[in-house]
């Protein structure tokens, strides 16, 4: 719960930058006549060093890492981005994929919108039995995010269907039939940024990757009577269009003659994509979606040439499956020689390929690929100059198995980790003329900053209501929808170097009491709880309340445990950890059973000192 008090505290602290400036935002859109269009470019899965583009900087000077020298040339499109726009070595996703895609659309902390681990069917958790550690996950919010005004019994239109003709279906929102729903696990309702640029007059436009609320997965079942959710479209979260977004997080095959998996039935297949010969020409996944995008973007631009947009460019990719050749296309490769043999080195820095690492960088080209498509079609159309275009990615690169182990290096570990490996991103803004090209900021920002940012940016007020998720559904009481995020646009605009005006350290917090990845070992990929301040790093790991301090500005890689020498230190940021586990209303950990007590906030562990 939290009070009323830490509410509008909060909220001061969230969106005061924004109250005091709406005004003088709009007029400024107004001022050119129109409000800028919005161009998010999410790619789902890419570690931070998955690029030709250098992130890693030290004493303020770029290192070229490893993996940047094998991706030189790989990347070009990144690469014309970064030097045209601003970009950030210190910027953070969550360290899977639900929470982070449902922090940037409610600017809630995944503490505090409890949707902490990943989803996909009604009810639905990954992991929820007993674990090595003897912990469970609390009720969090396996059915994800849901639209204002979701309660826990209803009815919502049915899902995707493969209709008599062969071809998708997507009915409408107020279709008859819909499925009933009765949800025994819980739910966030929330008021989205798409939904206040929709009613701003926005063209709003989503393609790929939704994974907000929770369904079926039975979209491309003709008679399927399996519930789905009204989160799981992004439709009811202010999508004019949704270009195959569903509850699902992952692609089942990337190939078009595979049908992207709807070939029979399987929960992860994507649907909606059975247009213009994608099927029949083999179109990979990636590309399907571009060019959806680009159709998209020249319809609405040719109806409306003064209308802002608002394109959500979520691609699937680079998501797995990496393996077994399935994400291997051989057409797409800029060395004849990988296609013929996949242990011939990489021509840019002279190691070997291995198969998977091969698929991986398979995928970043196609991404990139697209990439330059779409800021190709800005300039065909001459939204350029009015398009702030992000680039972002939602979590850490793959890092548990094979030689992506070093996937994320000079960060440790990889996605679903507690340490820099699972949440540091390759986040790149570019505004012409507001942005300075070619600037680079090591303020830190996370994705709940982009729901203020962006509505600041448009000069669209935010929001006086927010959504409250009803009583009942969590055992606690009703969740309060509350924006965490603070606006970085200042700091985009060079107006000032931090996000706060009285540039003091802001905290950023991580809280995952969830298990991910089974058969990983260690603790880093389960129950911890994570607060960055300036340099310094606190980690909580929930299984044994241990704790562990790292000085990220000499010491990325998290090796040397600070803990033992700086007790006063771990007990000031456990103290700012708690408090904020607190007024986000955090659930924690079960200990021995589901019903067990709770694992204790990082304040109350009595350290043996
Ligand atoms: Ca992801």
């Amino acid at each position: 719960m939290v009070s009323r008090r830490a509410f509008l505290g909060l909220l001061g602290a969230g969106v005061g930058a924004m109250a005091a400036g709406p005004a003088q935002a709009a007029q400024t859109a107004q001022g050119k006549g129109k409000r800028p269009n919005i161009v998010l470019f999410m790619v789902d899965d890419m570690g931070w060093q998955d690029t030709s583009v250098p992130f890693y900087y030290e004493d303020g000077k770029a290192v070229r890492t490893r993996l940047n020298k094998r991706y030189a040339t790989r990347t070009p499109n990144m690469e014309r981005l970064a030097k045209q726009g601003m970009l950030f070595t210190d910027a953070y996703a969550c360290a899977v994929c639900s929470p982070t895609r449902c922090s940037l659309m409610s600017g809630m902390n995944a503490a505090r919108h409890r949707v902490t681990d990943w989803t996909l069917g009604v009810d639905q958790q990954s992991r929820f039995g007993a674990h090595g550690e003897g912990l469970y996950p609390p009720r969090w919010s396996a059915n994800g995010l849901q639209p204002p005004g979701t309660q826990a019994k209803g009815v919502c239109q049915p899902p995707w269907r493969t209709g008599a003709d062969g071809k998708f279906y997507q009915p409408a929102l107020d279709a008859p039939g819909g499925n009933a729903y009765d949800l025994k696990m819980p739910f966030t309702n929330a008021l989205t940024f798409p939904q206040l640029l929709q009613d701003a007059g926005y063209h709003t436009i989503h393609v790929g990757k939704a994974h907000w609320g929770s369904g079926s997965g039975q979209y491309n079942q003709q008679d399927s009577k399996a519930p789905t959710t009204p989160g799981a479209d992004p439709r009811r979260f202010g999508f004019d269009v949704n270009i195959a977004g569903c509850e699902v997080g992952g692609p089942k095959n990337y190939r078009g003659d595979a049908h992207y998996g709807n070939k029979g039935y399987s929960q992860f297949a994507t649907p909606g994509l059975d247009e213009n010969g994608y099927y029949q020409d083999n179109v990979f996944l990636t590309d399907a979606l571009t060019d959806m995008a680009l159709r998209e973007l020249e319809r609405s631009h040719a109806a409306a040439p003064d209308r802002p947009f608002y394109l959500y460019m979520a691609h699937y990719a680079i998501h797995s499956p990496l393996d077994n050749g399935r994400a291997w296309d051989a057409s797409r490769s800029d060395d004849p020689n990988v296609a013929k043999d996949a242990r011939n080195p990489n021509p840019n820095d002279g190691l070997k390929w291995d198969p998977m690492e091969r698929n991986y960088s398979t995928l970043i080209q196609g991404m990139d690929d697209s990439l330059g498509k779409l800021l190709d079609k800005l300039d065909a159309l001459g939204e350029t100059e009015n398009t702030l275009f992000i680039f972002m990615a939602d979590n850490g690169g793959l890092s548990i198995s094979g030689r992506l182990k070093a996937a994320n290096a000079p960060a440790r570990a990889g996605k679903g980790s507690c340490y820099e490996g699972g949440t540091r991103e390759p986040l790149i803004v570019r505004w012409p003329g507001k942005i300075r090209p070619g600037a680079v900021c090591h303020e830190p920002v996370i994705i709940e900053d982009f729901y203020p940012t962006i509505l600041h940016a448009a000069g669209v007020p935010p929001p006086k209501a927010l959504a409250v998720t009803p009583a009942g559904v969590h055992d606690d009481g009703p969740l309060r929808q509350v924006l965490d995020g603070e606006t970085f646009l200042p700091v985009l605009l060079g107006r000032r170097a931090t996000v706060r005006a009285d540039g003091a350290d802001r905290p950023l917090l991580w809280h995952y009491p969830n298990f991910w990845g089974e058969g990983i070992p260690g603790p880093e990929y389960h129950f911890y709880t994570t607060l960055r301040l300036g340099r310094w790093k606190l980690i909580y790991q929930h299984p044994d309340q241990s704790f562990e301090l790292y000085d990220l500005r000499t010491d990325i890689g998290e090796r040397r445990n600070l803990a033992d020498q700086r007790p006063g230190l771990v007990d000031k940021l456990r103290k700012e950890m708690a408090r904020l586990l607190r007024e986000r209303g955090a659930q924690m950990p079960r200990i021995g059973s589901p019903d067990g007590k709770p694992v204790p906030f990082p304040d109350e562990v009595v350290l043996a000192r």
